[in-house]
């Protein structure tokens, strides 16, 4: 099967903060690829703002620089790439003051193209972006601005960030990120879902005994060490990326693949999540590595604030009071610095009713597990017998629907989740973005929860370096009789 490549319209983005790590790593590199699949049309143009004194010579080389270093293996030819690099330009401008914003409005005037904004610079630059594209004519009703995360640190902060945005925006204008919704297998999930007949009828609480869903890393903060301490774990990765997940696995079938027919009901889901009770939480922050500190510091030293707080581990137990799913348990984890890397959501089904093998009931589960990362793919546990003389005993096997297997991965075009999702800015197709009121729904279920850990005065547990995380997240689960999937 070979993937075909419907070419986007003519488009003008301007990226501001063009020259920051996020544009380098992910957006050039993502286009770069869109311009080789020949998805990205000739005469498009990208212009990159920052305040960096950069003429557009000097910003091509910079992003060939970057195409070399964060391109990753793809093949493409000279040509392929000096063309890429004709189609930027460069505006060095300032998001707080006048410099660069005549320029770029005389670069803008009079297009008849697509017009994205893409907004990858700090959030505290966002309202200051909007503003001056208002003020110099480019904040027209056909124009459309891209947002990146963290959307605000709380309810308060992000309806401050939507009304501000909708002081020169409508909602359907505005393209809130979270690249989790542009992978490939959070898509087939929903295809998964609502594409055939068997799992549908058997996605509730009378068929389903609770799902997990881990976005487990190996690195820690890393260089992001001042900004993660503000955040923590359950800013950074639960209200976003993993109620993102949470809501495709529980959400009704959309009555049609529209966007606000899907977030109408990924809001439904949010909204009817219970508040988490203290004893179903558990945070976590990473020690050092033995023997390894000094590449390899604990969570503290690494961001410089012995005293600090912050989790770099969360597991809680959710539950969304609704028909479909009263009294089914939802786990979520996420921390860095465990033994994998690897993002997975898992449906573990109920014992059968009845056993006709006697020994084995109640061992054998059907588990159906989506990858996200790494070998994104579809696993579902089936029972079976296993082969050979001796009597019936039962044995789990993996049905496996592994892309890479079924699809001929060669034959199967691979792409990013920024390089799909600027494609859906481009043809204007908001399903994969999330809405205002989803990000202040999961905001309103979230603060809850961190002014607890504050008035409680909350110390998160240590965890080993390269573990599971702290053993009381092991015990969420042991207590009610169930295990974590192993992180591999
Ligand atoms: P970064 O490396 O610090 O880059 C910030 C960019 O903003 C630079 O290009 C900087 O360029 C520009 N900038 C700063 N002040 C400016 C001003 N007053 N006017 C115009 N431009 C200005 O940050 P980043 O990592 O790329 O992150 C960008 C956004 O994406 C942030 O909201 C971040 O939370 C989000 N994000 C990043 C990642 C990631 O992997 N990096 C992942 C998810 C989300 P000059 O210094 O040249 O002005």
């Amino acid at each position: 099967m070979v993937s075909r490549v419907i070419p986007v319209d003519l488009f003008d983005l301007v990226i501001f903060g063009g020259t920051g790590d996020l544009a380098r790593r992910k957006i050039l590199p993502g286009l770069f690829r869109r311009y080789c699949a020949e998805q990205m049309p000739q005469e498009a143009r990208i212009i990159g703002a920052a305040r960096s004194d950069l003429d557009a010579q000097g910003y091509r080389q910079m992003i060939r620089e970057a195409i070399a270093e964060f391109g990753g293996d793809s093949a493409h030819s000279d040509e392929q790439l000096d063309g890429f690099l004709a189609q930027l330009e460069y505006v060095t401008i300032d998001a707080r003051g006048d410099q660069g914003w005549k320029e770029l409005q005389a670069m803008m005037a009079g297009t008849t193209r697509v017009e994205a904004y893409y907004f990858s610079v700090a959030p505290a630059l966002f309202g200051d972006i909007a503003e001056r594209l208002q003020k110099w004519g480019m904040a027209d009703v056909d124009a459309r601005i891209v947002v990146e995360k963290p959307f605000g640190r709380d309810l308060a902060t992000a309806k401050a960030l939507n009304a501000t945005l909708a002081t020169y925006f409508n909602e359907d204008q505005i393209y809130r990120i979270d690249h989790y919704l542009g992978k490939e297998t959070v898509q087939n999930l929903m295809a998964v879902r609502f594409g055939n007949m068997l799992f549908e009828p058997l996605w509730n609480s009378q068929y389903v005994d609770h799902i997990q869903i881990t976005v487990a890393e190996t690195v820690g903060v890393g260089g992001r060490g001042e900004y993660y301490d503000k955040s923590g774990a359950m800013r950074d990765m639960v209200q976003n990326h993993l109620m993102q997940l949470l809501c495709l696995i529980a959400m009704e079938p959309p009555a049609r693949f529209s966007p606000d027919a899907v977030r109408d009901e990924k809001l439904k889901v949010i909204r009817a999540l219970d508040p988490v009770a203290s004893h179903h939480i558990v945070r976590g922050q990473y020690q050092a590595e033995p023997c390894n500190e000094a590449a390899n510091p604990g969570y503290r030293t690494a961001v410089d604030n012995p005293r600090s707080r912050t989790e770099s581990f969360v597991a809680l137990r959710a539950e969304i009071s609704n028909w479909r799913w009263a009294g089914t348990p939802f786990y979520l984890r996420t921390g860095k610095c465990l033994a994998a890397r690897a993002s997975e959501i898992t449906v573990v089904f109920k014992d059968t009713p009845h056993s006709i093998f006697g020994e084995d009931a109640g061992r054998h589960r059907n588990v159906l597990s989506i990858r996200l990362q790494p070998d994104e793919g579809i696993t579902l546990g089936v029972t079976i017998k296993e082969p050979g003389p001796g009597g019936m005993r039962l044995i789990d096997v993996p049905l496996d629907m592994s892309f890479a297997e079924a699809l001929k991965e060669d034959e199967v075009e691979q792409v990013d989740a920024y390089e799909r999702l600027i494609m859906d800015v481009i043809r204007g197709n908001q399903t994969l973005f999330m809405r205002g009121d989803e990000v202040e729904a999961a905001w309103a279920w979230t603060d809850p929860i961190i002014e607890g850990w504050q008035a409680r005065n909350d110390v998160p547990k240590p965890y080993d370096f390269g573990s599971d995380g702290p053993t009381d997240a092991t015990e969420l689960l042991r207590r009610e009789g169930r295990a974590w999937r192993p992180v591999t």
